[in-house]
C-alpha cells in the first residue's frame, strides 16, 4: 500500500510506500515472469504461449485505481492523500533477449501505437493529470527483469518538473506568441552541430543545455500538442529515429 505525502519544503507530492507486499511464490531459477507461459511450464504474467505486445497492470503498484485511505491523518503541514492513479507494464516483445534498438521497425511502430492508446485511455480519466511513459534500464537503477519492457504511470497530479516546463512554455508563449519547444528546435537547426539524426518527421538532438552525457531529445519537426496526434507516418518515422 502507498499514499501521497506532501513535501512542504519542495512543495510537491511524494509517493510513500507504507507497507511492503511480499511476493508469495518462489519462482524456479532462470524463470522470467514476462516471457509467454510455456505449455506445462511455470505460469508467467501472460497466460498464453505467444503474444505480440502486452500491457497489464503492475501487480505491486505505487498508484491504484481504488487506493486505500491513508494510514495517518493529515495535519496543517503534513498533508496526505490516497495514492490514486494507475501503474502499467508494457512488454515490447515475446523474445526474452534484445532491446528496443534491436527490434524491427514495424514492432517499434506498433509499440508507439500502444503507447498512444494507453496515453489516451488513461489520460481521459477526469482524475488523471499526467501520463508518464518510461523505461528504466540497467541494474544500476534497480532493473531486475531483463525482458524488454517499459512502464506507464498515470498520476493524479502534474509532476513538479513537468509543471515547471509547462509554466515556462506558457510564459514564453505570452511573451513571444510562439511555441517554446518549436523555437528551441529551430535554434538547434540553425546551429546544426548537435543534430544527431534527422528523419522525415522527427529529429534527434543533444540540447544546448544538456545536463548529462548522451542526453538526447526526440522531437517532431511540426508542432504537435501531444503524442495523441501521431499519424501512422509519424509512428513509422519515429520508430526509425
Ligand atoms: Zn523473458
Ligand atoms: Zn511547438
Amino acid at each position: 500500500m502507498s499514499e501521497l505525502r506532501w513535501h512542504p519544503f519542495l512543495e510537491q507530492w511524494v509517493i510513500t510506500a507504507t507497507h511492503r507486499q511480499d511476493r508469495t511464490f518462489l519462482p524456479p531459477k532462470d524463470y522470467c515472469p514476462l516471457c509467454p507461459t510455456q505449455p506445462g511450464g511455470f505460469p508467467t504474467e501472460v497466460p498464453k504461449d505467444h503474444y505480440d505486445i502486452v500491457v497489464f497492470e503492475n501487480k505491486f503498484p505505487s498508484l491504484r485505481r481504488n487506493p486505500s485511505e491513508p494510514s495517518v491523518l493529515p495535519t496543517s503541514i503534513s498533508l496526505v492523500e490516497p495514492a490514486y492513479g494507475c501503474c502499467e507494464v508494457v512488454l515490447y516483445s515475446p523474445e526474452h533477449g534484445g532491446t528496443l534498438a534491436t527490434m524491427p521497425l514495424n514492432r517499434i511502430g506498433n509499440l508507439i501505437r500502444v503507447w498512444q492508446d494507453r496515453y489516451e485511455e488513461l489520460g481521459a480519466h477526469s482524475k488523471i493529470k499526467y501520463v508518464f511513459i518510461f523505461e528504466n534500464k540497467g541494474e544500476a537503477v534497480g532493473v531486475t527483469l531483463h525482458h524488454p519492457h517499459g512502464q506507464i504511470y498515470a498520476f493524479s497530479y502534474i509532476p513538479p518538473t513537468v509543471e515547471k516546463e509547462l509554466g515556462a512554455a506558457k510564459r514564453y508563449y505570452e511573451q513571444h506568441q510562439n511555441c517554446l519547444f518549436c523555437a528551441t528546435l529551430a535554434e538547434e537547426y540553425q546551429d546544426g552541430r548537435r543534430i544527431v539524426f534527422e528523419g522525415e518527421r522527427f529529429v534527434a538532438f543533444i540540447p544546448f543545455f544538456a545536463r548529462y552525457p548522451y542526453e538526447v531529445y526526440l522531437a517532431p519537426k511540426k508542432h504537435l500538442a501531444s503524442m495523441a496526434e501521431f499519424t501512422a507516418e509519424d509512428r513509422r518515422d519515429l520508430a526509425l529515429v
